[in-house]
C-alpha cells in the first residue's frame, strides 16, 4: 500500500538530513574558500576528525601536499566542474593514508551563483589494500612460473589458455600472447588433439582421473609442426567454484637422446668386441692366403695372362687387411703412450710417405705454421693424420691441395687440414663420425671414428667443416707439451 503520507525525499530537509548521518560516507560541504560547512559521521569515521575539529577549517589539512594541493580542485568545483569519481590519497587525524574515491560538486545559492562544494567521500583503502595484494600475489606467482625450467599452462573447464608461461613459450614456439584464449588442443598432433576434448568432458562428468595426479609421457607439437617428447603432470584448482588445470610440461628429448646415445654405445660396444674377436680369427689365414697366392704369381710365366688376376687378388687381401687393422684399431683402441711429439715434423714426415702412393700423384701439399711440442702418441696420431689426408686426396679424386697448418696456443695446438676437395654436403656432415659410415665404394667408414677415439685418448677433439667456398676443413686440437 503506497502511504500517502510518506514525505517526498528530494523536498524533506529531516529526510536528507538523515541520509547524511547515517551514509558510511564522508558528506563535506565547504565554502568558496574551502573552508568545512558541514562534516557529517561518515566523514568523521573516514578520517578521525569529528565535526566540531573540522567545521571552520580549511580541507587542506586532508591533503598530502598541504595547501596547494587543494587549490586545483577548489577552482575546478568553482568554476561549476563536477568531479566524478576521483581516486584520491587523504591524511587522517592520526597520521595514516587514507584512499578515497570522491565526488565533488558546487554548491549553488537561489541565483545561481556558486557559493560553496560538496563532496562525497567513500573510503577505498580496504579495496586498496587488496588490489595490491592480488596484485603482489599476481607478479609473485608470475615470476614463479616464468623462472620454472619446464613449462607451464593453465586451461579452463573448456581447455581454453589462461597463462602459457616462458618455458612454454620456448618449448613450442608460441608466445603467450598467441595463445591466451585458444584450445590446449593446439599444442597437441593428431590424433591426441582430437581426443583431448573427450578426456576433458569425460574427467568433468566421471571424475576418472586419467593424468591428474598420475603423469605421462605425451608428445607435443611445436609452431613450426615438429613434435617433441614430453612428460606431462596436471593439477587441478578452483575459484569461485570454477575449475582449473595446470598443466606442468617436461621436455624430455634431452633423455630420450641420452638414452640413444647410450643404446648405440653399448651396441657399439659389443659389435667392438666381436669385430676384436674375428680379424683376429681372420688376419692369420689372410696372410697365409695372400703368401700362397704370391708363391703362385711368383711361378707363372713371363706374360701369363693370369698375373693381372693374382695381382688383383694380392690388392683385395690387402684391402681386406686395411679392413681388418681398421676394425681391430677401432674396437681395441689402443692407450696412448704419452711422450714429446713434434707435430710439424710428424706432419711432414707422414705428406712424404703418402707422397709415394700412386693416388697422391696430383695432390700438392703444403705445411705451414710452428713447430711446438705436443705430448702424445706419434704412432697413433700418425694413423690419425694419414686417415685425414687420405681422405682429402680420396675427396679431391687426386687432384688438388691439401694445405695443413698449425696454430699453436697456451694449453692446446691446433692443426688445420684444408682441401680443395668438393667439400662435404649437410646430409652427410651429420654422419661422418659414425663408425661404418661411407660414401665410398670401398671405403670401411672408421677412418674418421677411430681418428676422434684417438684424439679423444689425447685428451684432444677433431672437428670438421665445410666452408661456403667449398673443400673440407677439418681443425685438430692436441694438448701442448
Ligand atoms: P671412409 O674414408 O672409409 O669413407 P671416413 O670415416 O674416413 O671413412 O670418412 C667418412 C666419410 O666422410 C667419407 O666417406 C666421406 O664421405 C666423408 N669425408 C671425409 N673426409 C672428407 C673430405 N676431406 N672431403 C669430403 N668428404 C670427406
Ligand atoms: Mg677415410
Amino acid at each position: 500500500m503506497p502511504n500517502d503520507t510518506f514525505p517526498s525525499p528530494d523536498t524533506t530537509p529531516a529526510f536528507l538530513a538523515a541520509l547524511v548521518e547515517y551514509t558510511d560516507d564522508g558528506v563535506v560541504s565547504t565554502d568558496l574558500s574551502g573552508k568545512v560547512r558541514t562534516w557529517n559521521a561518515g566523514a568523521e569515521r573516514i578520517f578521525g576528525y569529528t565535526s566540531k575539529e573540522m567545521v571552520g577549517r580549511t580541507l587542506s589539512i586532508l591533503m598530502p601536499g598541504g595547501t596547494g594541493a587543494f587549490t586545483p580542485v577548489l577552482d575546478r568545483l568553482r568554476a561549476g566542474e563536477q568531479l566524478d569519481r576521483i581516486e584520491a590519497v587523504r591524511i587522517a587525524k592520526d597520521g595514516r593514508l587514507v584512499h578515497v574515491s570522491l565526488m565533488g560538486t558546487a554548491v549553488r545559492d537561489g541565483n545561481g551563483q556558486v557559493v560553496g562544494a560538496l563532496a562525497v567521500i567513500r573510503d577505498i583503502s580496504a579495496q586498496k589494500r587488496s588490489d595490491l595484494q592480488r596484485e603482489a600475489t599476481e607478479a609473485r606467482w608470475r615470476a614463479i612460473i616464468d623462472s620454472a625450467v619446464d613449462a607451464i599452462v593453465v586451461i579452463d573447464v573448456r581447455g581454453r589458455i589462461e597463462a602459457f608461461n616462458r618455458s612454454a613459450e620456448r618449448m613450442f614456439g608460441y608466445t603467450e600472447e598467441e595463445m591466451i584464449g585458444r584450445t590446449v588442443n593446439t599444442l597437441m598432433p593428431s590424433p591426441y588433439r582430437e581426443e583431448h576434448d573427450g578426456y576433458l568432458m569425460r574427467y568433468l562428468h566421471t571424475g576418472e582421473q586419467r593424468i591428474i595426479g598420475i603423469g605421462r609421457e605425451v608428445t607435443g607439437l611445436r609452431k613450426d609442426g615438429s613434435t617433441l617428447p614430453v612428460h606431462l603432470s596436471v593439477g587441478e584448482w578452483q575459484v569461485g567454484g570454477e575449475r582449473h588445470f595446470t598443466g606442468i610440461l617436461h621436455d624430455l628429448t634431452p633423455r630420450m637422446q641420452l638414452e640413444e646415445r647410450l643404446r648405440e654405445q653399448t651396441a657399439l660396444a659389443r659389435l667392438g668386441e666381436m669385430a676384436a674377436v674375428i680379424a683376429h680369427e681372420i688376419k692369420n689365414p689372410l696372410a697365409a692366403v695372400r703368401g700362397a697366392i704370391q708363391v703362385i704369381g711368383g711361378r707363372l710365366p713371363a706374360g701369363s695372362k693370369d698375373a693381372p688376376v693374382v695381382k688383383e687378388i694380392v690388392a683385395r687381401l690387402d684391402a681386406l687387411n686395411d679392413l681388418i687393422k681398421d676394425l681391430l684399431l677401432f674396437a681395441r683402441t689402443p692407450q696412448p703412450r704419452v711422450g714429446s711429439v713434434a707435430v710439424l715434423a710428424l706432419i711432414q714426415m707422414t705428406l712424404e710417405l703418402l707422397s709415394k702412393d700412386p693416388s697422391f700423384a696430383g695432390v700438392r701439399t703444403l705445411v705451414a705454421g710452428d713447430a711446438p711440442l705436443i705430448k702424445g702418441d706419434a704412432e697413433l696420431l700418425k694413423i690419425v693424420l694419414q686417415n685425414l689426408f687420405i681422405n682429402a686426396a680420396q675427396a679431391m679424386q687426386g687432384h688438388g691441395e691439401i694445405r695443413v697448418t698449425i696454430v699453436p696456443g697456451d694449453t692446446i695446438h691446433e692443426v688445420h687440414v684444408i682441401d680443395t676437395g668438393p667439400g662435404i654436403p649437410s646430409d652427410v656432415r651429420e654422419k661422418l663420425f659414425r663408425p661404418f659410415f661411407t660414401t665410398k665404394s670401398r671405403g670401411t667408414g672408421l677412418g674418421l671414428s677411430i681418428a676422434r677415439r684417438l684424439l679423444e685418448a689425447h685428451g684432444g677433439s677433431i672437428a670438421v667443416a665445410s666452408p661456403e667456398g667449398g673443400g673440407t676443413h677439418v681443425t685438430v686440437t692436441l694438448p701442448a707439451l
